[in-house]
């Protein structure tokens, strides 16, 4: 979301440069609860903490930068999904947020199925426990590898992305001697970015099989005479980082009428629909996301009140939120290195990582919060660009924020909400080696993925 289209209009307009903030927050030392996760407070020192450990010993301990997970808070978040969809509904975290050994025995163990797209991501589910039959596996270009690793590995669903899978996903599953269950993805013509979604016919991306023209009707006949295939149901996924649940409205009502063309036509009703994810979480304190049980019953009845005026079944629903369970509890912890006022402008603060650890303010233009977490300060607010240490002028990771004026090389900084989409997307560029993850609880962290050692690049560089 861009804050200069802020509802209440830009303000300090005329004292501070042009950029994507409103105002320096009226306390700098504050934390707001939106953005960090549950566990993080300041202690009466003014160190931050999270799970009951200061970010100093953290650092001393895991070094940076490095990403901390507050496990309470993710248990916590994924049990609030599960309980607000109930047994009438399926959670599927998508692995593609952040994956691990660990988060898959947390998912395990909170009731949630997974979401995979990859050969790799569908290995360490399966490699820590998670059931095959509650592995959902995506893709718009899966290998025949893949297709039989996932067929023989017995997943619960594969989820159709074109014409060509219908077949190879058939034929692979037949010459196993197996009958695959399917959803098609569907493109419902709905975009959707955070408050904003625009609902077209068409959808220009690469994603799914389109309703339009009766397409998606057509991959249903074919899916339904093809032997290998169990239909199961109708996946739509709509975008990310949505605060508006008017999309999903738009997206439901169009699955359901293709639910009802099938009934009328084959006499047959399908028993699933998937909702995608998609949900937004708090960035800045500017965000304000749905909590999941008001996410729930919105879907709920939305898939209910189509059902009703088409005459079906309601249908099993699936979510399959990533970010919303992810995203809000780590922060990444980075060490102050130059800093570099700029005259009129705003001043330069180069951290130890950048966009290999969060290539997301680069690729999206998102926002991100900072806070300075190993002290409290009471000096005046500077504005700032927090920058990494690439070879790359678009190395932003904030793009504007407020920091103490009094900040020094040294200091301890941290971005809240870098659960998803950072770790999962680390690059290597410059050779830096990345981040390790920590999962902290109840006074105790563990390195859940270790840090990359210069050992693993050269490893790779069989020379
Ligand atoms: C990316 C994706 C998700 C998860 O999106 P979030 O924004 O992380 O909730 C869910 N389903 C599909 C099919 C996806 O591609």
């Amino acid at each position: 979301m861009s804050r200069s289209a802020h509802p209440a209009g830009p303000r300090h307009a005329d004292v501070w440069p042009e950029g994507h903030y409103s105002a320096p927050p009226a306390d700098l030392n504050a934390l707001d609860p939106k953005v960090w996760a549950q566990t993080v407070t300041r202690t009466d020192a003014g160190e931050v903490s999270v799970g009951g450990i200061g970010v100093a010993a953290l650092a001393e301990e895991f070094g940076t930068p490095a990403y901390f997970v507050d496990e309470t808070d993710f248990r916590a978040r994924a049990r609030a999904w599960r309980t607000a969809f109930g047994n009438d509904a399926d959670v599927f975290y998508a692995g593609k947020a952040f994956l691990s050994r660990a988060i898959v025995r947390w998912l395990h163990e909170e009731g949630l199925n997974l979401d995979v797209c990859s050969g790799g991501e569908l290995t360490t589910a399966l490699s820590a426990g998670m059931p095959a039959d509650r592995i959902a596996f995506h893709g718009n270009n899966k290998s025949t590898d893949e297709i039989t690793q996932a067929i023989e590995s017995g997943v619960g669903r594969i989820v159709l992305d074109s014409f060509q899978e219908i077949v190879r996903v058939a034929h692979i599953a037949q010459s196993l001697g197996k009958r695959q269950r399917v959803q098609i993805r569907v493109t419902v013509g709905v975009e959707a970015h955070t408050h904003e979604f625009i609902a077209t016919a068409h959808e220009d991306q690469k994603f799914g099989i389109a309703l339009a023209d009766g397409q998606a009707a057509e991959a249903v006949r074919r899916a339904l005479t093809l032997d290998g295939l169990e239909l199961i149901g109708i996946h739509s996924h709509i975008g990310s980082q949505i605060f508006d649940m008017a999309g999903f409205e738009v997206a439901a009502r169009r699955v359901v009428a293709l639910l009802a063309a099938v009934r009328d036509e084959h006499g047959v009703e399908l028993p699933e629909i998937d909702l995608g994810g998609g949900l937004g979480i708090a960035y800045t304190s500017d965000d304000d996301p749905r909590e999941p049980h008001e996410i729930a019953k919105a879907l709920g009845e939305i898939v209910t009140r189509e059902c009703e005026a088409a005459k079906l079944r309601t249908p099993r629903i699936s979510v399959e939120p990533g970010r919303a369970i992810v995203g809000p509890t780590a922060f990444t912890l980075y060490e102050v290195g130059t800093i570099k006022p700029l005259e009129g402008l705003r001043t330069y603060v180069s951290v130890d990582g950048g966009m290999s650890d969060n290539i997301r303010t680069a690729l999206y233009d998102a926002e991100y919060s900072v806070a300075l977490v190993s002290r409290t300060s009471d000096a005046e607010p500077m504005l700032v660009r927090v920058v990494g240490k690439h070879c790359e002028s678009g190395d932003i990771v904030v793009k504007d924020a407020f920091l103490p004026s009094d900040l020094a090389p040294g200091d301890l900084i941290a971005v809240p909400a870098t659960g998803a989409y950072c770790r999962s997307m680390a690059s290597n560029y410059n050779h830096a080696l990345r981040p390790p993850v920590v999962a902290v609880r109840d006074g105790e962290a563990r390195v859940i993925v270790r840090r990359e050692t210069e050992e693993d690049l050269l490893r790779l560089d069989v020379g």
